[in-house]
């Protein structure tokens, strides 16, 4: 089965709605939908609404950033799975690491919502990677196999072929270092390697596995190129619509 490639822009915490619409509005005038691509865009909460409009009939996804593990009940400022689906999200991003980092979540925790998400058919992807002091520590292997492992923990095997992981090596998010498409690639190979021993062959090469971190224009070409990377998920170069595009049309 061939794999889904998908480019998918984390907004973060950032854009206001007249500037999503703005961004958004460009975007539509500089990409046409193509078959084997999935382009996905994951504003903060607020805006999901809005970019549901925004979004109508392009062919461009819509993503959340996160969500809560429970279904409902007495959650303070969380947002279900559920209301994500009623609003027409099709993606979440589950586990990144500025979630893990402040926000305390764990291995288990992601593993638990991904498996929430899955129920409401929406498909999670699902952000592994290490951090600088693991990579120099030679530790990052351990790091992103127990994240991986996790995952597949919490997951009904029958939803095994509809996840979608990010490698997104820490020290690369937001830092202008992007990791050699060599060395993504390494990693990626591990991570289909390390589902395959899970899930088994069908599993492995079903999921398609993106890369993340500082990925730009000048650089997506190359990560793209790479045998095991299935595509990207984009933070800062996806807030503008001249940089998304580049990075859309640099996939062949
Ligand atoms: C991210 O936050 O998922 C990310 C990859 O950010 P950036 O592209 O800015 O490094």
């Amino acid at each position: 089965m061939a794999r889904k490639t998908i480019i998918a822009g984390n907004w973060k915490m950032n854009l206001l709605p007249v500037e999503g619409e703005e961004m958004v509005a460009e975007l539509k005038e500089r990409i046409a939908p193509r078959e084997n691509l999935e382009v996905v865009i994951c504003p903060q909460m607020a805006l999901v609404p809005l970019a549901l409009d925004w979004l109508y009939d392009s062919g461009i996804q819509l993503g959340a950033q996160n969500c809560a593990e429970k279904l409902a009940g007495a959650y303070t400022g969380e947002t279900s799975a559920e209301l994500l689906k009623v609003l027409g999200c099709h993606y979440c991003l589950v586990g990144h690491s500025e979630r893990r980092s402040l926000y305390g979540e764990t291995d288990e925790s992601v593993g638990g919502k991904t498996q929430t998400l899955l129920n409401m058919s929406i498909i999670p992807i699902v952000c592994v990677g290490e951090t600088l002091e693991q990579r120099e520590s030679g530790a990052h292997f351990d790091t992103i196999g127990a994240q991986v492992t996790a995952v597949f923990n919490k997951v009904d095997p029958e939803a095994w072929t509809r996840l979608v992981f990010a490698y997104e090596p820490v020290w690369a998010i937001g830092t202008g270092k992007t990791a050699t498409p060599a060395q993504a690639n390494e990693i990626h190979r591990f991570i289909r390697e390390r589902i395959k021993e899970l899930a088994g062959e069908i599993v492995a090469n079903a999921t398609s596995i993106l890369y993340g971190g500082s990925a730009n224009a000048s650089n997506a070409a190359d990560l793209l190129g790479k045998s095991e990377i299935d595509g990207l998920l984009v933070g800062g170069a996806s807030l503008k619509a001249m940089d998304f595009s580049q990075i859309i049309a640099s996939f062949k």
